[in-house]
């Protein structure tokens, strides 16, 4: 698909936040992003044998081509670096220098700057297409560099929540192969975590409630330090899965290092088997935890549970879905599990 002419007024280039008052969605207009790299650009002699570092900018030693990086992975600049935290250079929002505190973190009624902070974290030094080549330690590092920056956002005032999210393949939105992901820091919460906050409000014990009744049916795919990686009830796709404590907790910049590690190994064996299971299957990730600082009620803090929701991409989301946000999927979600459960044998 060719990218649409972006705007010729630089001023038009600032991303931007519209609010469809019908649906409650809200939309970032942001014209830069259709001037973003993508593989297809590539020089067209590349191919596998072509040295990746002649045109990807996230390969070691093309740091120039980004940003300088707000976090690197080991710590000291002496040594070479196996993760980097950069801003995105084709951000969905940005810094606005006219943006106040947040109060109630609502989503915006009328057109205004979509304030934030966008970045991408580079998660390998070579380029590694898959989770699954990653050294374990290095595969850690990247999680905790993540926990770090989402840390030191946390405490800003102008911001009212975060997550960080992959797009692996591009059925699931990837625009370059080199292993990724983003991390994004907004100044409202949007309507997808008020749902879930309005749920868990409702019912405190949902969370808890998954988790004993994955125990109860073997869906409970893996556990380390008291995380547990699961196949929801209801799963979108065959193998969506979610990883999270079992224990309340509502921000996961705010967790231990136990936990941290937990998740980067969970996330691993995920992988690795779902790319047993389907070869070369496409798949999204995203943080679910809760809007910083003291927003959230202290009975929805004392319930939450911070998640990644792990959504493979195996069929497009078709007319029915976007109709009725409902999903169809072939797969039971014991079946789901069951397979996932199979060790990877050599
Ligand atoms: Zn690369
Ligand atoms: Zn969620």
């Amino acid at each position: 698909m060719s990218d649409p002419t972006p705007a010729t007024d630089p001023a038009a280039h600032d991303p931007r936040l519209h609010h469809d008052p019908v649906s409650g969605r809200t939309v970032f207009v942001a014209p830069k992003r259709a001037m973003r790299p993508h593989d297809a650009d590539r020089p067209a002699n590349s191919d596998s044998t072509t040295d990746p570092r002649d045109w990807c900018p996230f390969c070691a030693g093309n740091e120039h081509r980004t940003p300088p990086a707000w976090l690197r992975a080991p710590a000291a600049a002496t040594e070479p670096w196996r993760a980097r935290i950069v801003p995105n250079l084709y951000p969905f929002a940005v810094e606005d220098p006219f943006a106040a505190a947040v109060a109630g973190g609502q989503a915006p009624l009328v057109p205004r700057p979509a304030h934030g902070v966008h970045d991408v974290v580079i998660e390998s030094a070579a380029h590694e297409r898959t989770v699954a080549a990653v050294d374990a330690d290095a595969w850690r590092d990247v999680w905790e560099l993540c926990r770090q920056r989402l840390d030191t956002l946390a405490a800003r005032s102008d911001l009212a929540w975060a997550t960080i999210f992959k797009n692996s393949g591009p059925q699931a939105g990837a625009s370059l192969e080199h292993l990724h992901s983003q991390l994004v820091a907004l100044d409202f919460v949007p309507a997808v975590m008020q749902a879930e906050m309005a749920a868990v409000d409702r019912a405190p014990r949902l969370f808890a409630d998954a988790i004993t009744a994955a125990d109860r049916s073997g869906r409970i795919v893996a556990e380390r330090a008291d995380v547990v990686l699961l196949v929801p009830d209801a799963p979108r796709q065959p193998f969506e899965a979610w990883i999270l404590p079992r224990t309340p907790e509502p921000f996961f910049h705010a967790t231990t290092p136990a936990r941290g590690a937990a998740v980067a190994d969970l996330t691993q064996l995920y992988v690795t088997r779902l790319e047993r299971l389907v070869p070369g299957s496409h798949f999204n990730w995203w943080l679910h935890q809760l809007p910083f600082g003291s927003r959230p009620s202290a009975a929805l803090r004392a319930a939450w549970h911070w998640h990644l929701e792990i959504l493979p991409r195996l069929s497009a989301f078709a007319g029915f879905e976007l109709a009725t946000g409902c999903h169809i999927t072939p797969l039971s979600p014991d079946e789901s599990a069951a397979r996932l459960r199979r060790p990877v044998t050599p």
